[in-house]
C-alpha cells in the first residue's frame, strides 16, 4: 500500500501565500512539498485527491474546546474523549486541547487522567495536544456557563498536583487575576511553562496590566465573561485590545460576539494577537434540539445554544471550519490570516508549531480540504485520509 498522497488542483494556503492550482505531496505522514501543480509532479503510485475548486488549509487546532457529538471532556471518561477525537475530524480539526470547566479537585484530576489515557496514535482521530484548564480559579461574578459550586480562589497545592499529574500537558490555564493569589499564580504558571490566560474576570485595566507583567500572555474568549470596553472605566477587554503581547481567543460564531466587534478586535490585535476557538460543548455537531449539558437543560437552534429561556447563551456549537469562514466574512481577512488564526497561532499555544499549524515541507501532514462554502470535504491526519464526506471526489 502506498503511503504517498498528493492533493492536487486546489488553492493551497501556506503561511505566506495562496497557491492557485497548487499541490501538496505527503509522504510517511509528513508534508514533502507544496507548490504549483505545474511545477511539482506526484510520484508514481501516489494516491491522488483532486482538489480543484477547493481550498487546502492546514488542519485546524482548537485550543478551547469542551466536547462534541454528545460527549463532554469531563463527563464520559477516556472512551468519551476518544469518541470526541474522532468526531472532530468532520470539522477539519486535527488537534485540540481538552478543556475542563470549574469543578471539584478530584474531578479535575480525573479529567487529566482520562485525557492522558485517551491519547493514542490513532490516525483516524484528531490528536490530543494537551489540556486547557479553564478555571476553577475564576470570578463567580463572571462565571458565564461555569457551575458556581466548582469556582474558588487560587489554591497552590491543588494547582501543583494538577501540573504534576499532567506532566507538561497543561498548555493553558484560565484564571481571574483579581482573585487573592491570582497574580502570584499567574507567575507560577508562567514559570512552569503554562500560558496563563486571563478570563472569567472583572479585572480593571491596571489589574490586567499587572497580570501581563506577571506573565499572562492570553485572554480567554475576548469580550465574553469579562469586564468590558467602557470609555471612563476600561476593563479587561479594553486592556486586551490595547496591549501588545496578549493573544485574544475569539468565539467567532456571530452569537457570542457581534460580527462588528470581531472586526474591531481584528483591527486592534492583528494576526499575532488573535486565535480562533470554538469553546464548543457536547452539543457541537448534534443538530437542533433539546439536550442536557451538565446540570442544565439547553436548546440548540442553528448557531445558538441557550438555556430554555431561549436567551441566555449556554456554550457554543461552533466548529473550527465555521469559525474560519466567519472570521473571513466578518473581517475581510485573507485565507492566509484565517489559517494563521485557526492553525498556526493555536499550534504555537500548544508548543507544536515546529511540526504543525502550517503547510510547509517537513511538518506533519494534517490538512483540511474545504469546499468554497468552507464545509469540509476531506480531513487528512498524518498523511492519511481520516475523513471524507460522502460523494467527495476520491
Ligand atoms: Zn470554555
Amino acid at each position: 500500500m502506498s503511503d504517498r498522497l498528493a492533493i492536487k488542483g486546489g488553492a493551497v494556503v501556506t503561511a505566506n501565500e495562496v497557491i492557485e492550482n497548487g499541490v501538496v505531496l505527503c509522504e510517511d505522514g509528513r508534508i514533502k512539498a507544496a507548490g504549483s501543480a505545474d511545477a511539482i509532479e506526484p510520484e508514481p503510485g501516489s494516491r491522488i485527491i483532486d482538489a480543484a475548486g477547493r481550498v487546502v488549509m492546514p488542519g485546524f487546532i482548537d485550543t478551547h474546546f469542551h466536547g462534541s457529538g454528545g460527549d463532554d471532556v469531563m463527563a464520559n471518561g477516556a472512551e468519551g474523549i476518544r469518541r470526541i477525537s474522532r468526531a472532530l475530524l468532520k470539522f477539519g480539526t486535527t488537534g485540540y486541547l481538552a478543556t475542563t470547566i470549574a469543578a471539584r479537585h478530584e474531578e479535575l484530576m480525573r479529567a487529566v487522567e482520562d485525557t492522558i489515557a485517551a491519547e493514542e496514535d490513532d490516525p483516524s482521530a484528531a490528536g490530543i495536544l494537551g489540556l486547557h484548564i479553564e478555571g476553577p480559579y475564576i470570578n463567580p461574578k463572571f462565571k458565564g456557563a461555569q457551575p458556581e459550586w466548582g469556582i474558588r480562589d487560587p489554591n497552590f497545592d491543588e494547582c501543583n498536583q494538577l501540573l504534576d499529574a499532567a506532566a507538561g500537558r497543561i498548555k493553558i490555564m484560565t484564571i481571574a487575576p483579581e482573585l487573592p493569589g491570582g497574580l502570584e499564580m499567574i507567575r507560577m504558571l508562567a514559570d512552569a511553562g503554562v500560558a496563563p490566560s486571563v478570563g472569567h474576570s472583572e479585572a480593571d485595566y491596571d489589574t490586567a496590566l499587572a497580570a501581563i507583567d506577571a506573565g499572562a500572555t492570553r485572554a480567554t474568549h475576548l469580550f465574553n465573561a469579562m469586564s468590558g470596553v467602557h470609555h471612563r472605566k476600561p476593563g479587561l477587554a479594553a486592556a486586551v485590545l490595547n496591549e501588545p503581547g496578549i493573544q485574544a481567543e475569539m468565539i467567532c460564531d456571530g452569537v457570542h460576539v457581534n460580527p462588528r466587534m470581531v472586526s474591531l478586535a481584528w483591527k486592534a490585535k492583528g494576526r499575532d494577537g488573535m486565535a480562533l476557538i470554538t469553546d464548543a460543548t457536547a452539543a457541537q455537531g448534534v443538530g437542533d434540539g433539546l439536550f442536557m449539558l451538565g446540570d442544565f437543560r439547553i436548546q440548540v437552534r442553528g448557531p445558538l445554544c441557550t438555556l430554555m429561556d431561549g436567551v441566555t447563551i449556554a456554550g457554543s456549537v461552533l466548529t473550527m471550519n465555521r469559525a474560519a469562514a466567519n472570521a473571513v466574512s466578518f473581517t475581510g481577512m485573507s485565507l492566509i490570516d484565517a489559517a494563521h488564526l485557526a492553525s498556526l497561532a493555536p499550534a504555537e499555544a500548544c508548543g507544536v508549531a515546529h511540526r504543525k499549524g502550517s503547510i510547509e515541507s517537513g511538518k506533519d501532514a494534517d490538512l483540511a480540504i474545504l469546499n468554497p462554502d468552507f464545509s469540509v470535504s476531506h480531513t487528512i491526519r498524518d498523511g492519511v485520509v481520516a475523513y471524507q464526506v460522502n460523494g467527495a471526489s476520491q
